[in-house]
């Protein structure tokens, strides 16, 4: 039998960059089909877009059996889109690429290549230059990954990009981790297996516009950060017991220097300093622990990853 690849692509007001993207992908498809006789399978994820997305999603699927779409009742964000793609994919390998040709699709020949003989379960890429982003943002981009992966203890690769193509037995370790609050970069890296690095400099993406803000970044790192990682909370209490510790020694130093000296009233300023200082730490470690349980709270209520508003793909129990 040969081998399905089912290839997952996200889209969050892609109406530009759509037709260009299935250009390259139906190339790529083509060429895959005659080299190695491998059949594909787009599986469109629309989140929720405000566009023509869907209306395009639809025409292609009506164009082209291999086009599966399913569409979101709202926007849920890409790791949702993500997680709905790997729960609906039939093939035994499992491609995730973005709309916007910022991940070139011909890799995926080189790809399918190396992941075929079976020595490895992942083939990852990840961008050798941040090329055209804004230096701060590579410059926060760096100190996240570098503070991760101090903090927590999956390995998470600097400049790894979502393109990936993986294995049937991988995709399934994946989706049984069912968790609300989802950070791929980190569950790719905790679910193990072997994974094999491409590298390949940075594009521009092809049309319409980048949907991260800089807030939804620094959110989507706390994400991270709160997802794979509890040292924070350890932080928060060691400073909570160093803070113990020096105030003990503080009221002792106080008591005996009023038994000497007795009270004379000064030190005004050096009360609030000290006032200030360790109420903004109680504030900060008190934010701390409310990123986690905000996050328990929300995996708690056991809310579905997304809802489904409109789909091709018959349900299973149709079948
Ligand atoms: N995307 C999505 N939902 C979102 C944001 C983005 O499905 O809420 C998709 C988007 O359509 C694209 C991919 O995720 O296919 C990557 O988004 P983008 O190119 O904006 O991110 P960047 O490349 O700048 O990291
Ligand atoms: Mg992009």
């Amino acid at each position: 039998m040969s081998d399905l690849i089912s290839v997952i692509v996200p889209c969050f007001n892609e109406q530009e960059a759509l037709p260009f993207f299935y250009r390259e992908i139906c190339k790529v498809a083509l060429e895959l089909k005659e080299k190695h006789c491998v059949d594909f399978e787009l599986l469109f994820v629309n989140d929720g877009s405000r566009d023509q997305t869907l209306s395009l999603l639809r025409e292609l699927s009506t164009k082209d059996s291999r086009v599966k779409y399913i569409s979101f009742s709202r926007n849920f964000g890409k790791e949702s889109a993500i997680y709905a793609g790997l729960e609906n994919a039939s093939g035994n390998y499992i491609s995730m690429i973005d709309a916007d040709l910022q991940d070139p699709p011909s890799l995926l020949l080189e790809m399918y290549e190396l992941i075929k003989n079976g020595t490895y379960d992942c083939i990852g890429t990840r961008r050798v230059t941040r090329k055209g982003e804004p230096p701060i943002r590579s410059f926060f981009a760096r100190c996240f990954y570098r503070l991760i992966n101090k903090i927590s203890n999956v390995d998470i690769v600097d400049g790894a990009r979502d393109f990936r193509l993986m294995s049937r037995q991988m995709t399934d370790a994946i989706l049984s981790l069912r968790e609300y609050n989802r950070f791929s970069k980190g569950i790719f890296g905790w679910v193990g297996f072997r994974t094999k690095w491409l590298e390949y400099e940075n594009v521009e993406r092809v049309a319409g516009s980048t949907k991260w803000s800089f807030w939804k970044l620094f959110l989507y790192s706390l994400d991270g950060i709160t997802a794979f990682s509890t040292t924070p909370l350890s932080i928060a209490s060691a400073f909570g017991m160093l803070f113990l510790f020096i105030a003990f020694i503080l009221i002792l130093i106080i008591i005996w220097k009023t038994l000497v000296f007795g009270e004379p009233v000064a030190g005004y300023p050096s009360t609030m300093c000290v006032l200030f200082f360790i109420g903004g730490l109680q504030l900060f470690s008190i934010g701390i622990l409310g990123q986690y349980l905000s996050k328990a709270y929300l995996e708690v209520k056991k809310r579905p990853i997304y809802i489904v508003q409109e789909t091709n793909i018959p349900s299973k129990e149709d079948y």
